[in-house]
């Protein structure tokens, strides 16, 4: 999908007042019953410009088969555009200082300035379900206080959150059905949440069936 530039455009230059590189625009189908949300793009996403297009992407993969589902039948986006990193100072092998630039979650303030952009999407897309990815979407959806742990694989019904012209987040006029979910990348640092993970997908294989998605 592509936004508005008076949309996108703010925002991009706003960008450099953070330490945030790049911008994956959504993918997928333009009018799907389901939309996916994840975090925000890490180092493959940037170069390829497609969503989970890196290691957790080969995760997603996988569970979008469990469900039945394939990346054609959905549309991805994230909650920040862009890739947050960190700055770690290290010394290589021939005594030079060097800089890494790890993935790090975003901050707040960087997910509300990349919200119009959601908003824009869900506006637009129109999704049936919104499957979220991780507790960065899921807080950013329904409420900071909601954690995966406690509402994965199970469907929250209501108004989400939306920002209005003074930047503030209120309830969405309509209420949509989210279903939340780990992070695919959530098994590379925590591998005791595969069954609970799989299990998940497996279920929401049946609410589309029983709802005909
Ligand atoms: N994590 C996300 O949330 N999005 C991507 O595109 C990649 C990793």
């Amino acid at each position: 999908m592509t936004y508005p530039r008076e949309l996108i455009d703010p925002i991009i230059l706003k960008n450099k007042e953070f330490d945030l590189e790049g911008f994956v625009f959504g993918n997928g189908d333009f009018s799907p019953d389901i939309m996916l949300i994840g975090e925000a793009p890490g180092e493959v996403e940037i170069r390829t410009g497609i969503p989970f297009t890196g290691r957790s992407g080969k995760e997603l993969d996988k569970t979008l088969a469990i469900a039945g589902l394939t990346r054609d039948q959905v549309y991805i986006t994230s909650v920040v555009r862009s890739r947050p990193f960190g700055r770690k100072t290290m010394i290589d092998n021939t005594g030079q200082k060097i800089e890494k630039r790890p993935n790090r979650m975003p901050k707040q303030q960087e997910i509300l300035l990349h919200a119009p952009l959601l908003d824009y999407e869900i506006a637009q897309v129109k999704p049936k379900l919104i499957i979220a990815l991780g507790g960065c979407s899921l807080k950013r959806l329904i409420d900071n206080k909601m954690t995966i742990s406690e509402s994965h694989g199970n469907i929250w019904h209501g108004k989400i959150k939306q920002l209005d012209t003074d930047s503030n987040y209120v309830p969405s006029q309509q209420a949509y059905d989210i279903f939340p979910t780990f992070h695919p990348a959530a098994i590379f640092y925590n591998r005791k949440i595969e069954p609970q993970l799989i299990a998940d997908w497996e279920k929401l294989k049946k609410i589309l069936a029983v709802r005909a998605i």
